[in-house]
């Protein structure tokens, strides 16, 4: 746990040196930074301390898609002029002449690009950038080869971020896009060539770095018929003060994914600006741009941005879960507010025993941590054995008191505890669950609502002595309205959830000894 800790203050030193010592003239080293960090939010990651493989050729995608932008002529509000900024102090950089040449030949956005003859030459200058300039050469600090995000392999296929690094960027996201971001600025500023050129520093941002306007207005017709004319947010009719909103906001994760509009008042949008939207939204939002409409909008959007739902719905879940982790504030509705907490909805196999076990652990006196000052403790149930298999049994009167796992969000020691599992129903799928698993658990409470569907749930049982007995499994809600329970495992049946079981905690993640 310690080691997760100190891995994370190591990541932002690290960072931080590199910008400042890395050896590097031109800025595809910013550019590979945030293309990095960017590719670790596009997709769920295992576990906090898994390592994630990543193809040179999506970073020399995302190379591309970078300095789609900085590859325009800049016109200069301060001396009328306008002509392509240098990115380094010598001759003009390859991909930016590259970008240029097919900015020419009326290649409008990325999506043109990968359509046409000029995206191999593209391609491939972007790859030879990265494999002679940046990749190999990102971590040499003050001369030194110093391999802390990943080994210099000299792969021609793919990098592979040591275990946890991933983990550091997801949650260290909009900080590292951040220093990328200024660094480059700085960087472009103090090239003599551009200093003439550029006006005010905002000019210059916007330029860089600001949401494409021009494109934003090819989603609005689309995205007004969807929601027939209603704005999303407040729900009401919508005149001639459309705009359109990135979903997720921009100022969080600067790309435009197809699937992250929604048409809505200008006034909404402004009051919004960059917060996230509450979770009625956010639910909301799924169903219309991700599950009812997801092809329509993939159909009619995918000619100006990249549109993919999955890479759409693995970016909103970290914003989330990030937003989550620090209690941010989640945007309701014209000034107002709404905490950002985790879901979780308590839903009853109809008639639920009256059960003392939810009381009695919610009730643990919190004077039991206020001696704890540094770490955070969790209780730890070692009699309480979570069931892959059949149903265990077992009480909460036996406790002890472990360090709170890191990196699993904000954890509140009156609603997650620890236990193990026992069994091996649940060693199958994607993320097994092995016998003997330490487990993280969050009690499911009246207030921490949500769905559960789809989700692994510890279900209670009172046995004949009326001990708890408790079980994992995950829930699916059937048409018929009964709740089957199902395990990973194929060698064990499904059940179907009756009235001597009720949900008890959900299951959150499987913790690293
Ligand atoms: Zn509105």
């Amino acid at each position: 746990m310690i080691g997760a800790m100190q891995q994370q203050l190591d990541f932002i030193a690290y960072i931080q040196r590199m910008l400042v010592e890395g050896d590097f003239s031109a800025t595809y080293k910013f550019a590979l930074l945030h293309a990095i960090a960017d590719v670790c939010v596009e997709q769920p990651l295992l576990s906090e301390q898994s390592e994630l493989v990543i193809e040179l050729s999506t970073l020399a995608d995302k190379l591309i898609t970078l300095y789609w932008h900085h590859a325009m002529p800049f016109s200069s509000k301060h001396t009328g002029e306008s002509a392509l900024l240098k990115q380094n102090a010598g001759s003009q950089s390859k991909v930016i002449s590259v970008l240029f040449e097919c900015q020419q030949n009326n290649i409008r956005n990325f999506r043109q690009l990968k359509l046409s003859p000029f995206y191999k030459p593209t391609f491939y200058a972007a790859m030879a950038t990265l494999k002679t300039g940046p990749l190999w050469r990102l971590q040499i600090l003050a001369k030194q080869e110093e391999c802390f995000l990943y080994p210099h392999t000299n792969s021609t296929q793919f990098i592979t971020l040591n275990a946890g690094i991933a983990s550091c960027f997801r949650r260290f996201y909009d900080l590292v896009v951040y220093l990328a971001k200024n660094a480059w600025l700085q960087k472009i500023q103090s090239i003599k060539h551009n200093q003439a050129l550029i006006g005010p520093q905002s000019q210059l941002q916007e330029f860089l770095f600001g949401v494409d306007r021009t494109a934003l207005t090819k989603a609005k017709p689309v995205l007004v018929e969807l929601q027939s004319n209603i704005c999303f947010y407040c729900q009401k009719p919508m005149k001639n003060d459309v705009e359109v909103d990135h979903f997720i906001p921009f100022a969080r994760y600067a790309n435009d994914l197809g699937h992250n509009f929604v048409a809505a008042h200008r006034t909404c949008n402004n009051n919004k600006r960059d917060f996230l939207a509450a979770q009625q939204h956010r639910e909301r939002w799924q169903n219309q741009n991700l599950a009812v409409n997801s092809h329509i909008i993939s159909n009619e959007l995918s000619a100006y941005f990249h549109c993919d739902a999955d890479k759409s719905l693995a970016v909103s879940n970290w914003a989330y879960q990030v937003a989550e982790s620090s209690s941010a504030k989640l945007w309701l509705g014209k000034n107002s507010f709404e905490e950002a907490k985790p879901k979780a909805e308590v839903f009853k196999f109809s008639k639920v025993a009256n059960k003392s076990e939810q009381t009695n652990l919610a009730a643990e006196p919190k004077a039991n941590f206020k001696t704890i000052i540094n770490a955070l403790k969790l209780r730890y149930f070692p009699n309480i054995k979570i069931a892959c298999g059949h149903f265990k049994t077992g009480d909460s009167s036996d406790v002890e008191y472990l360090d709170a796992p890191l990196g699993a969000g904000k954890l509140d020691p009156n609603v997650h505890f620890l236990a193990r599992a026992s069994g091996n129903s649940m060693n199958g799928g994607k993320h097994p669950i092995l016998d003997g698993d330490l487990l993280l658990l969050e009690l499911i409470t009246s207030d921490r609502a949500g769905s559960l569907r789809g989700q692994i749930v510890a279900i209670e049982r009172d046995d004949i002595s009326g001990d708890g007995q408790y079980l994992l499994r995950k829930v699916n809600k059937l048409p018929n309205g009964q709740y089957e329970l199902i395990a990973q495992n194929p060698d064990y049946e499904v059940m179907i959830a009756d009235e001597s079981m009720r949900t008890f905690a959900r299951f959150k993640q499987v913790v690293a000894e």
